[in-house]
């Protein structure tokens, strides 16, 4: 029975080293659904006991806030994202899976500011795009969002909100392709330095 444990930390050690991008809160999400239960045992201890039982939850046994919270993490088409009132996306990377038909990403801004003062969205671009993008985005204007009108380098973005909004896209997974590298940012003046983070195709 001492082996459950030592798989189970092998497994947890696996997916903390396989899983740098996440955050922490991400990480010990997916380590709180893999716990032992019962008595634990060192390792090389021969009388355990009997009732050692290590369990691995989730999937559709996984309770809905669970599932959501890892949402952005595990390989997903549906991606939630908050943001406040302040420079700072709440996750640093998307993993995308290659089996999904249509990606839908959904931006809530959680602060108190208007739009006008901290508004926020989310832009995706080809990684060398991304610059070039935002500063067309900011001589683009509030009007436009801060993404310059008909620009074929946008793969997808959402309106720009401000404190207590939430708005949604959906683009097809056709517009990307998985020998590129993609970053998402907030195309508001200023913002793309530091409100970023790298989308992947997994
Ligand atoms: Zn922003």
């Amino acid at each position: 029975m001492c082996r459950y444990i030592f798989i189970t930390s092998l497994f947890v050690l696996a997916l903390s080293t396989q899983a740098e991008d996440l955050t922490s809160e991400q990480r010990s999400a997916i380590e709180f659904r893999i716990k032992p239960m019962g008595k634990v045992c060192l390792l090389g201890q021969t009388d355990c006991g009997s009732d050692l039982v290590a369990t691995v939850s989730g999937g559709d046994a996984g309770s809905q806030s669970s599932d959501e919270k890892a949402s952005s993490s595990a390989k997903s088409c549906s991606f939630d994202i908050e943001v406040g009132d302040s420079l700072q996306f709440n996750i640093e990377a998307m993993s995308v899976s290659a089996s999904c038909k249509d990606i839908k990403v959904n931006l809530r801004h959680t602060g108190n500011m208007p739009a006008s003062a901290m508004g926020h969205n989310w832009v995706l671009t080809k990684d060398s795009d991304s610059a070039e993008v935002a500063s067309d985005g900011a001589d683009a204007g509030m009007d436009s969002d801060y993404v310059k009108p008909e620009d074929a380098r946008v793969i997808a973005y959402t309106p720009l909100i401000g404190g207590g909004e939430s708005t949604s896209i959906t683009f097809s997974f056709d517009k990307l392709d998985s020998n590129s590298e993609y970053i998402f940012f907030c195309s508001f003046p200023g913002h793309s330095f530091v409100m970023r983070g790298v989308l992947k195709i997994t």
